[in-house]
């Protein structure tokens, strides 16, 4: 029934090649050791910032961003992040514990994308506090005594047709497909997601592939967590806006976009006709008293989907309130918007809402007025679709009416 919704993430996560490229540029443009110091000091002090960023963006993501999946993330990318420079400075054995640092990164990202988002206040930060406690004291492992990332040696570390490459271009892989399975409405994680497992993929095969794949490295890991803070807090405002434009019941514009519409409408005065239709449930009153009003909120639910489903693109539709739904149709006359009206009023008569107890009908009444002039205020426009709404329903119900907006000139007299 929902109509299916396009946001994985595209536009964010074609803002990794970019960070990619200035990660590349700085290893291999600064020739050592005339720039040793951007290599052993810039880029694991950049690294250390935005691990310790990530960490504080996740943590203040919630509740504001209400999702497990960005809680966890911000943690687990901060941690390891921290981990692997923490390694850097003392390079006893590096190349067995940053592959394992590695690894770690890996089941982070899997184990992230696997959480449900949705989870219960309490149990996001147990869940995410347990998983860090336990992670935080297998790195201190790995620092302190190396004999137990030791194993990790067997992986073979220099041929790319070997084990390191499909270990990383699957496990790429598996993180897109992933996103892409579960992900695809979610304010752009899936993109995000897929992005950050970019940048890892590369710094896992730098080893196999490039001289100074150390610097590569750690210029992949001081910029994966960049990417993600700046994925994050752009997903974050996302979700605001969504929050305060949307309403949660109906799946619609809520009031608030509504009077946005009015106020932006209003200051147009160049593009009438722009044309307002008021839809009002028939006798709701009887479904809420008869059948319960959780009944109610899916009836309230199915028809603002079918109107959605009648009228968009050529219509915006809100909710102006209860069970009383405005719809904006810009560039179109009353004549034009009488015949879709019609059809939508016909279109919720036939449905046959599933409730619990039994299949429900409504019928709707509707009120249609216009903006011809720029003399004629949009909320003159909305009051004269209410009132031939009213008629509608003195009428008898389940009607169209047509009412015409004043002009200014005619209101004065
Ligand atoms: P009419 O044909 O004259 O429109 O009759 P009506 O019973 O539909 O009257 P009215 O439009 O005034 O009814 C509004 C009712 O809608 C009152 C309220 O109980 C119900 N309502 C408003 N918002 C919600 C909601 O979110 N969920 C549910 N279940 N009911 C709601
Ligand atoms: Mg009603
Ligand atoms: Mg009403």
């Amino acid at each position: 029934m929902k109509k299916p919704k396009t946001r994985w993430g595209i536009a964010l996560f074609l803002m990794s090649p970019p960070l990619l490229a200035a990660a590349f540029y700085l290893v291999f443009t600064f020739k050592l050791p005339a720039h040793a110091y951007v290599h052993a000091r810039i880029i694991p002090t950049l690294g250390i910032v935005f691990s310790a960023l990530s960490f504080l963006v996740g943590h203040f993501s919630y509740p504001r961003v209400h999702n497990l999946k960005v809680y966890l993330a911000g943690y687990l990318t901060g941690l390891t992040g921290l981990a692997y420079f923490i390694l850097f400075a003392y390079p006893s054995r590096l190349e067995t514990q940053t592959t394992f640092v590695m690894l770690l990164v890996f089941a982070n990202l899997l184990a992230v994308l696997l959480v449900p988002s949705y989870v219960k206040y309490r149990f996001t930060r147990r869940i995410t506090y347990a998983i860090i406690t336990l992670e935080a004291i297998l790195l201190v492992c790995a620092r302190y005594l190396p004999e137990c990332t030791a194993w990790t040696a067997a992986l073979p570390p220099k041929d790319l047709l070997s084990s390191r490459a499909v270990i990383g271009i699957g496990w790429a892989a598996a993180v897109f497909g992933l996103t892409l399975w579960r992900l695809h409405d979610e304010f752009y994680l899936g993109g995000i997601f897929t992005g950050v497992s970019l940048f890892y993929c590369l710094a896992w095969l730098g080893p196999a592939t490039v001289t100074r794949s150390v610097l590569l490295q750690g210029a992949l890991f001081a910029a994966a967590p960049l990417y993600l803070e700046i994925g994050i807090v752009i997903h974050w405002f996302l979700r605001m806006e969504h929050r305060a434009s949307y309403d949660p019941l109906l799946h619609i514009y809520n009031r608030n976009y509504c009077s946005r519409i009015i106020t932006e409408q209003s200051a147009c005065n160049t593009a009438p006709p722009f044309s307002v239709a008021m839809v009002d449930i028939d006798h709701f009153k009887k479904v809420n008293d008869t059948y319960g009003h959780q009944a109610g909120d899916t009836v309230l639910y199915n028809v603002a989907q079918a109107i959605v489903r009648e009228v968009v693109p050529q219509g915006v539709v809100c909710r102006y309130g209860g069970e009383e739904m405005v719809i904006f149709f810009p560039r179109k006359t009353a004549r034009d918007v009488k015949p879709l009206v019609e059809n939508l009023r016909t279109t919720i008569e036939k449905l046959k809402i599933p409730t619990r107890r039994k299949k429900l009908s409504v019928t709707v009444s509707c009120g249609i007025s216009c903006r011809e002039d720029t003399s004629q205020s949009v909320i003159d426009v909305i009051h004269a679709a209410d009132k031939a709404l009213y008629r509608a329903k003195k009428g008898g119900r389940n009607q169209v009416k047509s009412g015409k907006t004043p002009l200014a000139s005619s209101k004065k007299k």
